[in-house]
């Protein structure tokens, strides 16, 4: 037996038990005639100790163990001397009678421990050892039992895991996808599933009523700190349900999941329209653990001084930042160079501080007239001591976009955003489309099987772009962790869609003609939605990236730097594809 015990359970109450362990060596110490070795698995970490005087053999064996060597020992639980607070078995030791190596390691690249001397790279490219660190290992733990815990929540609620296929066709109107090489159709190509989306619909003209799936998804985009070429879904969809009941049975998997892993009880989900999110936060996904929301300031500053910048306007918003007049010249500065920044683009800040006596000093007090800047005041509901920082441009989304980035930086600076606190609201009343000024044409904003909001139905004919969908999306500190809609079952109205996004009937017909010949037999009405299980995660875990919670994630330029994929191929392998490559030379 190569173990009766872990590295993590032995306590106080096991004293003078005999045990057997096996493990990972992290470190050993030798102090006078003692050697002490810290012994590692996954489960903990306990401590051994050699004692010379009693075998010197035994001791002189410790003394030859290097760092991350395998071995397994044979003694007896004691007592410690000076006990360790940080350690869950910090009680205890293990008297060595028997030490037996089982395999040897090469010195290895970075200490495997809380704290590591290694960088990122150095990291990744030895991924198998980072996960030894139990500061990474524990978030793959966190993963493994949010995904049984979605899986018990749903299993409770009549859900069937249901498999889909992974080498799909290629579908427009996503991002980018993968594709694979056919060798049996020799120029044709398989698509990885950006999400089961179709799938998960014809699975209710099937009848399935309740399916989900944790699933990985494939785009082929830029990638950014929260994304990655591959992902994993957790992918839902019902049958015979309207908006409503969708919004309930996914707050009950939320508040399933806070309870049961982070033991929080999380409130009834508050629901903000998306013009609303827009309105006040500038964004699709507000982080709502800060209030500071936008005021418009039309009214109050378009046309009432000389100021031409917000004569000129489009749209003018501040925010009220709660007793930060003490910011100084030069820290006013910094925000200013921060919104200028081409990530943010805006062209300027400008900003008034309230005295303790209740008057308002600003960057354009010359502009205005005292009663104006005491409307500002007003309008902002600024009280002594509060800062008021103004953006205003030529574009109302693009503006408010710059105001949100302004918000949420200082909602950082001001301590607002802590990992540890939770806010959670639906977005709901998605648009149905938005205008990309790229393909100079309406998109689909959810995807293009989203349903309308029935009474909105008639606004397709006359005014596409300001019909609302029945699409949602779960957010949790400025973060969309899920999403999905109330999908079109009507092959009629699905044809018009289509129409609408810019397909020809035929090019419908070739791409969807499956999906909409499927509608013909009894498609019940359903919907559902996906959540993006690593953000989800990563949140719970109080990651800066979603990497850190996938065991062998990809960098940002979408490569595997342990496995070194992509790579190229074989010419033999490329014949056999029929696949012709100029090779980039060196
Ligand atoms: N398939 C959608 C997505 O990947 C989610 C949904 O509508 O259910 O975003």
């Amino acid at each position: 037996m190569f173990r009766t015990k872990t590295c993590g359970e032995l306590r106080l109450a096991n004293v003078g038990e005999s045990v057997t362990l096996s493990g990972w060596v992290q470190r050993t110490r030798k102090m006078g005639g003692m050697t002490f070795a810290d012994l590692r698995d996954r489960y903990g970490i306990t401590q051994l100790v050699f004692d010379e005087s009693t075998d010197a053999a035994l001791c002189e064996q410790a003394n030859r163990l290097g760092r991350e060597w395998v071995i397994q020992v044979v003694g007896e639980v004691s007592e410690r001397q000076s006990k360790n607070q940080n350690l869950p078995t910090g009680d205890i030791e293990i008297i060595v009678r028997q030490l037996v190596v089982l395999n040897e390691s090469a010195v290895p690249p970075f200490t495997i421990e809380e704290q590591s001397d290694g960088g990122d790279d150095l990291r990744m490219k030895y991924r198998y050892l980072d996960l030894r660190r139990p500061c990474v290992r524990k978030n793959l733990e966190l993963r493994h039992k949010f995904a049984f815990e979605v899986r018990r929540y749903l299993d409770q609620q009549g859900f069937m895991e249901i498999e889909t296929p992974v080498l799909v066709n290629s579908t427009p109107e996503g991002a980018r996808d993968f594709v694979v090489p056919s060798r049996m159709n020799p120029g044709q190509f398989y698509a990885l599933p950006q999400s089961p989306q179709t799938l998960k619909q014809l699975l209710m003209v099937a009848g399935m009523d309740r399916y989900f799936q944790i699933v990985k998804c494939f785009r082929d985009e830029d990638l950014r700190a929260d994304r990655q070429p591959e992902f994993t879904q957790i992918d839902c969809e019902m049958s015979f349900v309207e908006q409503e009941d969708i919004l309930q049975m996914f707050e009950g998997m939320s508040r399933h999941l806070f309870k049961t892993i982070l033991n929080i009880d999380i409130p009834t989900l508050p629901r903000m329209t998306w013009a609303d999110a827009m309105k006040y936060y500038g964004s699709d996904k507000p982080d709502t653990r800060f209030d500071m929301k936008f005021v418009e300031l039309m009214d109050v500053l378009k046309g009432t001084g000389e100021f031409s910048v917000f004569n000129e306007a489009e749209y003018i918003g501040g925010i009220c930042c709660e007793g930060q007049a003490v910011y100084t010249r030069k820290q006013l500065d910094q925000l200013t160079d921060f919104v200028r920044r081409p990530q943010i683009g805006a062209k300027g800040l400008v900003y008034a501080r309230v005295g303790e006596d209740g008057t308002l000093k600003s960057s354009v007090d010359k502009f205005y007239s005292p009663e104006v800047l005491e409307n500002l005041k007003n309008a902002m509901q600024a009280k002594p001591g509060d800062l008021i920082l103004i953006i205003s441009g030529p574009d109302t989304l693009k503006a408010r976009k710059q105001l949100c980035e302004l918000r949420l930086e200082m909602g950082s600076r001001m301590g607002l955003r802590p990992k540890d606190k939770f806010s959670c609201l639906w977005v709901i009343d998605f648009p149905m489309y938005e205008w990309s000024d790229e393909e100079q044409r309406l998109m689909a904003m959810h995807h293009p099987f989203t349903s309308p909001k029935p009474e909105d139905i008639p606004l397709l004919d006359t005014d596409p772009a300001s019909v609302r969908a029945n699409a949602y999306d779960m957010v949790i500190n400025g973060v969309e962790v899920g999403g999905g809609s109330i999908r079109i079952h009507d092959a009629k109205l699905q044809q018009k869609i289509f129409e609408i996004l810019g397909f020809t009937p035929e090019q419908a017909q070739q791409k969807f003609g499956f999906l909409m010949n499927a509608f013909k037999y009894g498609a019940p009405p359903h919907g559902g939605l996906a959540y993006g299980l690593d953000r989800f995660v990563s949140l719970f875990a109080q990651l800066d990236s979603i990497r850190d919670c996938i065991a062998f994630p990809k960098n940002n330029s979408g490569r595997d730097v342990m496995l070194d994929a992509p790579g190229f191929i074989d010419q033999s392998q490329l014949d056999e594809l029929c696949l012709q490559i100029d090779l980039p030379k060196e």
